[in-house]
């Protein structure tokens, strides 16, 4: 509430008596109190002009202005989207050093992890920006689901964070209308949740709960983005004018009190019959089956002609149950492929009943293939026969763009859970991908990388990890090749971080991701060269001075300590104990997980337990420990850490949401029965102190009787696929990168080589430069060189006619590491019997490896030398 004065206090020398004005009458959980020499960046909002203030660290207040620009906007906006005035006098958002939860929606006084509120357009990365944008969106739709109106009992919570998680978007929306924000909470949210939802060990939406463990257990995916995409699916079934309508007078009439679900069914089940929307039966008795039942169906269609026929099953990954069945109220809509108008069409046009019978659809003669779930708004999977998964395929090769993007997407998550749960054949699902390398939308690779992750978690620990590479290898390699495809630098961030599209830099960090995972040299080359640069270069007193485009900045931070050693690994440490951003604070942790060193993993656990000493913050210790648990190298040891070390963890952490279940579901990767004995065994010794993470500890041992039917079942007929499918390109294909020949299209004449070595400086620095002058054998486009621990600062190519020489200039350059390879791509093709002249301006340390450029020390008249030597053949 607003300050209504301030009075000296007597009775307390150098204190005053602060006076607030008495607030709305409001729940106990939303009452927050900060005091801190804090700074803020001070705006107002709507018509009424209401003081709108964001808080933070004062040597932080420059990276407040974002959230200062998207919260009144937001607001307005919710104002506006629910018909109802923002009730309190003022708003205040704070960015907290350390806080356990993402942000919480406290009335008038919204606080914030710094890393969810922050922003600095040249060193935040854009998937951070929108989590900023959708949080401050998710916490301000909360001042009126929630605040305005509370939930009687936490059973009801799904409400509040269903209904935010799902306007989060349409406020994020508002403030970044390029940002296909409905694309990414299909990925984010609906298919995400999916995944868990198809567990039997999964849980109803609305739940009675008893103690605070159940209560925390309540925050989980279910609550959020299951209550999301079936307020979506509503959303989209009562049409937008009884949604909102109905909305709107729920919150009427009961602002500033207590309510349960049933009311806003009633609301909304009123609205539906003033508008006269035809529904199956009341709102209530629709939503019911999708809130007190666990699960979804999969809809099952099947063509005969051009009638098609369609059922529904609860869809369940362990398919040994033999619970009883479970129907729901299903809305349907479909699209021809004589008709794709359709996809605009999202409400229903039929029903499936919960009494199980089935409904018909009619196809014209000549579609070829329908699709079932125009935009995916209902929250099921669709399952096709044969004919149609081909029909499908051949659309996807052919002409993609006909199927809307969200379908794509849809088709593929699908089919892959599909193959997975036994419902299809895994070879199916797979052909489907093959179209990716012509994709250039975001949401079809991030759900098709999701689902591929989980055979690479299967796999990885096997033999037969080659064959997935390869296959991913062969997916990317037509992106990589795309002309435009580059390795993202930071001159590439748009002024103050504007991007116009996200997605786009989302597509390209997630095919560079998986780049250097498949360790593709091009960008191991980059992300290497660009680590040593950036370390380099580095200057303590300047440690958040940009250097690295934001974007890849995780990546390459990845690969320093991947291909390095411990030097590189402390060095990232360092970097994570001097920076200031909290953002920058959590690529620095997952960095650290990136070693292959168990030894290096086994120190980063011990500092988990020591956040005093390590610098640490306890807000990120469990996130840090996913990471770890995440690598092969790390998850075994990961495991004994949290066997040992439970109490301890169960004791400091029981109180985040969450928390306590990040120790645990890590390990649902595990797929052997010798890992599953491990788990159960610990489930055992830990039972009675399990806590929050209950039910997470029986939806991971799930998840690995899952892994090892997987591997019994499905092994072998996918790794035959990926055999088939992948790519040639692998380590043991013998002409690649153990053949380090240079290409033999230009042959040197003439080399002029400077070098200035500064023996007396610290880490025996030297520079210089190189020309090298060339005649072209063949016709290429491009010059490839050897180069080895060296930073190249400028290159320039020449071509070079008697006296005359004139510049070509240079697409890109590539640093290809594996095999030391330095290649620039030109603008021009090089001619027959043309001689070109390239000019290398470089700088780099005196090695100890004997390798490229090294130093050797020997004693004369009792005095240590050092020279500086070339190893002049590489
Ligand atoms: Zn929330």
């Amino acid at each position: 509430m607003n300050s209504s004065g301030t009075t000296p206090a007597p009775e307390q020398p150098g204190y005053v008596w602060e006076q607030f004005e008495t607030s709305v009458p409001m729940s106990t959980y939303l009452v927050a109190f900060a005091v801190a020499r804090f700074k803020s960046v001070d705006k107002n909002a709507t018509a009424r002009q209401i003081p709108y203030k964001v808080w933070a660290r004062p040597d932080m207040i420059d990276y407040a202005q974002k959230a200062a620009e998207y919260g009144p906007a937001i607001l307005e906006h919710f104002e506006e989207y629910f018909k109802i005035d923002y009730p309190m006098p003022k708003m205040d958002m704070i960015a907290l050093p350390d806080f356990a939860a993402g942000a919480m929606e406290n009335w008038g006084l919204i606080t914030y992890r710094e890393e969810y509120l922050l922003y600095e357009g040249s060193q935040t990365p854009a998937a951070t920006l929108v989590r900023i944008v959708y949080i401050i969106a998710h916490e301000l739709a909360h001042m009126w689901f929630g605040d305005l109106v509370t939930p009687e009992w936490w059973n009801d919570i799904w409400l509040n964070e269903g209904f935010a998680s799902y306007v989060e978007y349409l406020g994020a929306d508002k403030v970044e209308p390029g940002w296909k924000w409905m694309e990414q909470f299909v990925f984010s949210d609906l298919q995400d949740v999916l995944y868990l939802d198809s567990l039997q060990n999964s849980h109803p939406i609305s739940v009675d709960v008893y103690n605070p463990d159940q209560i925390m257990e309540l925050f989980d995916r279910i609550s959020y983005a299951k209550g999301a995409s079936i307020i979506r699916m509503m959303n989209h079934f009562l049409t937008e004018e009884v949604f909102r309508n109905g909305v709107t007078n729920y919150l009427k009439k009961f602002e500033y009190q207590n309510a349960v679900q049933d009311d806003l069914w009633k609301h909304l089940n009123d609205e539906a019959n003033t508008m006269q929307v035809q529904l199956p039966a009341t709102v209530k008795e629709i939503m019911d089956t999708w809130t007190l039942q666990t699960g979804y169906p999969v809809v099952k269609a099947t063509r005969d002609g051009e009638k098609v026929t369609v059922n529904q099953t609860r869809f369940l990954l362990n398919s040994t149950t033999t619970e009883k069945p479970t129907h729901w109220y299903v809305p349907l809509n479909l699209v021809r492929s004589s008709n794709v108008a359709g996809f605009d069409s999202t409400n229903a046009t039929v029903w499936l009943y919960p009494n199980a019978s089935t409904v018909e659809f009619t196809l014209a003669q000549n579609d070829e293939w329908y699709i079932i779930n125009a935009q995916q708004t209902g929250y099921y999977r669709v399952n096709y026969d044969e004919r149609n998964w081909e029909a499908l395929n051949k659309t996807l090769r052919e002409s993609h763009e006909d199927i809307h993007v969200i379908n794509r997407a849809q088709i593929l998550d699908d089919a892959l859970n599909l193959a997975l749960a036994g419902h299809i054949n895994y070879t199916i699902a797979l052909s489907l991908t093959q179209y990716l390398g012509q994709e250039e939308s975001y949401i079809p690779w991030a759900t098709t990388a999701d689902n591929l992750s989980y055979l690479r978690r299967m796999l990885e620990t096997t033999g037969k990890y080659d064959q997935y590479r390869a296959y991913i290898l062969s997916l990317i390699k037509d992106v990589l090749a795309r002309g435009d495809f580059k390795f993202p630098v930071l001159e590439d961030v748009p002024p103050n971080g504007d991007y116009q599209d996200v997605t786009e830099v989302m597509y390209k960090e997630l095919i560079w991701g998986a780049a250097c995972q498949m360790r593709e040299p091009r960008c191991i080359g980059n992300a290497t060269q660009l680590f040593r640069t950036w370390r380099e270069n580095y200057d303590e007193s300047t440690p958040d001075k940009p250097y690295l485009n934001p974007n890849i900045k995780g990546l390459v931070y990845c690969e320093g300590v991947r291909s390095g050693e411990a030097a590189e690994w402390e060095f990232v440490y360092k970097h994570y104990n001097n920076t200031n951003y909290a953002a920058e604070r959590t690529l620095l942790l997952a960095a650290m997980a990136c070693t292959d060193k168990s030894w290096l993993l086994n120190k980063y656990l011990d500092m988990l337990l020591t956040p005093e000493t390590s610098g640490i913050r306890s807000q990120d210790v469990s996130r840090a420990f996913a990471y770890i648990a995440a690598n092969p190298a790390g998850r075994d040891e990961a495991f004994k850490f949290v066997k040992v070390n439970w109490e301890k963890l169960k004791d400091k952490y029981s109180s985040g949401l969450s928390t306590l279940t990040r120790f645990i579901t890590p390990f649902s990767i595990f797929n052997t029965e010798y890992e599953l004995n491990l788990l159960k065994t610990m489930k055992d010794e830990i039972e009675g102190s399990l806590g929050s993470a209950a039910r997470a500890m029986d939806q991971t041992i799930e998840s690995v009787m899952i892994n090892i039917e997987w591997m019994n079942k499905n092994l072998d007929t996918v790794v035959r696929w990926l055999e088939v499918n992948g790519s040639t390109v692998g380590p043991t294909d013998p002409g690649y990168p153990n053949d380090v020949r240079l290409p033999r299209h230009l042959r040197p004449t003439e080399y002029d080589v400077k070098v200035r070595a500064r023996m007396n400086e610290p880490g025996f620095p030297i520079d210089g430069w190189v020309t090298i002058d060339m005649v072209c054998n063949t016709p290429a486009d491009n010059i490839t060189l050897n180069v080895h621990d060296i930073t190249v600062n400028n290159t320039l190519v020449q071509k070079v006619t008697g006296q005359q020489v004139e510049d070509i200039s240079i697409v890109e350059e590539v640093f290809d590491l594996d095999r030391d390879f330095y290649i620039l791509k030109l603008s021009k093709q090089l001619e027959l019997n043309q001689t070109y002249r390239i000019t290398i301006d470089y700088e780099g340390r005196l090695q100890s490896d004997l390798a490229g450029y090294y130093y050797s020390s020997y004693v004369e008249n009792d005095e240590t030398r050092k020279e500086g030597s070339a190893e002049s053949q590489r």
